[in-house]
């Protein structure tokens, strides 16, 4: 009889524990949505980069953006070896980087995009929207 008697309240806090579990579930599920759905905001975005800005100042920030650098590098040699070309070319005045795009013309900081990474001086001036269309067609 006493037996049973504990197998109940066994069965009640096993019962009540998973309850109480699915509810922590259910909001720890609603938190991560709510936060992703914060994160797609303007003022998300801008909250992200804010804190992301300060994280780079710090030395893991920095570490983390070095290792970066060097798997990119170890990933994309022939990318790494031109857009080298190009800094040093910009560096000596070899290239000049105009004020506009070159396919939209809007005034800006163009970026420099290479159809051939084996033609490292052979590069378009594509302000940030249309070279990221060009990342896509490619
Ligand atoms: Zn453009």
């Amino acid at each position: 009889m006493l037996g049973q008697k504990s197998e109940t309240v066994i069965l009640l806090t096993v019962l009540s524990t998973s309850t109480a579990l699915t509810r922590k579930l259910v909001i720890k599920m609603n938190r991560k949505e709510s936060k992703k759905r914060y994160s797609q905001t303007e003022r998300g975005r801008e909250v992200s980069r804010k804190a992301n800005r300060k994280y780079r100042q710090t030395e893991a920030g920095k570490e983390v953006r070095r290792k970066g650098a060097k798997e990119y590098q170890r990933l994309y040699p022939e990318k790494h070896a031109a857009h080298s070309v190009v800094r040093r070319a910009l560096i000596s005045g070899k290239l000049v980087r105009p004020d506009h795009c070159e396919f939209c013309f809007k005034e800006c900081k163009p970026e420099s995009h290479h159809e051939d990474y084996s033609k490292p001086l052979e590069i378009d001036w594509l302000c940030i929207e249309c070279h990221s269309k060009q990342g896509v067609k490619v």
